[in-house]
C-alpha cells in the first residue's frame, strides 16, 4: 500500500476533462488500496478527487493551513484532516506522508508544488518518483519547455527525465510505482 500525493487545481477549469481525470485517479487510488494526501479542500479539482477517493472506499489524508480552511472550504469528511500554520509545513507534511506525487491540471498552486517538489528531489533531499497527469495535453507546453530547457544546457537530461508523463491514471501509477532498475 502506498501514499500517494497529488496536486491539483483548486478551481475546476474550462475542460470537463479535468474534473472527470480527478474523479479516475481517485477511483483508482482507492481501488489499488493506495491512500490520497492531498491540500484538504473541498473546491475544484481538489474537492472532486478527495470525493470520488472516499465513494470508492478509499483513505484521503488533506492537509490545509488554518488560513485556507475557510477560503478553500476544509473537506471535514476525510479520513484525516490535518490543520497546519503555513503553506510550508503544508508541502512538508504532505511530503512526508508520500510515496509518490503527481500533478494533475492546475494553477500557480499546483505548479509551485510540482517543482518544488522535484527541486527537492534533484537536490537528493528525498528520491520519490513523481509525474504529471496529462489530461488533453495540458502539460505538452510545459514539457516541451522544459525539453528546450535541457538543449539549453540548464538542465540535464537525466533530472529532466525523473518527471514522469502519462496521460491515463493507472498507467501512471503502473510507472511511477514500479521497481526502481537497479544496473
Ligand atoms: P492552484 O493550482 O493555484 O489552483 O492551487 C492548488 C492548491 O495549491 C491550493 O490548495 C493552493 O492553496 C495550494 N498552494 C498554492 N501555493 C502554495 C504553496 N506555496 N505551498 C503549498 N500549497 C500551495
Amino acid at each position: 500500500m502506498s501514499c500517494i500525493c497529488v496536486y491539483l487545481g483548486a478551481r475546476e477549469g474550462h475542460d470537463a476533462r479535468f474534473r472527470e481525470a480527478a474523479v479516475t485517479l481517485g477511483r483508482c487510488i482507492a481501488e489499488r488500496g493506495d491512500t490520497l494526501v492531498y491540500g484538504g479542500a473541498q473546491v475544484g479539482l481538489m474537492g472532486a478527487l478527495a470525493d470520488a477517493t472516499l465513494a470508492a472506499g478509499g483513505q484521503v489524508i488533506g492537509v490545509i493551513p488554518h488560513h485556507l480552511v475557510d477560503r478553500e472550504l476544509a473537506h471535514e469528511s476525510l479520513t484525516r484532516l490535518i490543520r497546519v500554520d503555513d503553506m510550508h509545513e503544508r508541502k512538508a507534511t504532505m511530503a512526508e506522508h508520500a510515496d509518490a506525487f503527481i500533478a494533475l491540471p492546475g494553477g500557480i498552486g499546483t505548479l509551485e508544488e510540482l517543482f518544488e517538489t522535484w527541486t527537492w528531489q534533484y537536490l537528493g533531499l528525498h528520491d520519490k518518483p513523481l509525474g504529471v497527469l496529462d489530461v488533453g495535453g495540458f502539460y505538452q507546453p510545459l514539457l516541451r519547455f522544459l525539453d528546450s530547457t535541457v538543449e539549453a544546457g540548464l538542465l540535464d537530461a537525466s533530472t529532466r527525465g525523473q518527471l514522469v508523463a502519462a496521460a491515463e491514471p493507472n498507467v501512471l501509477l503502473d510507472r511511477l510505482m514500479a521497481p526502481a532498475d537497479t544496473d
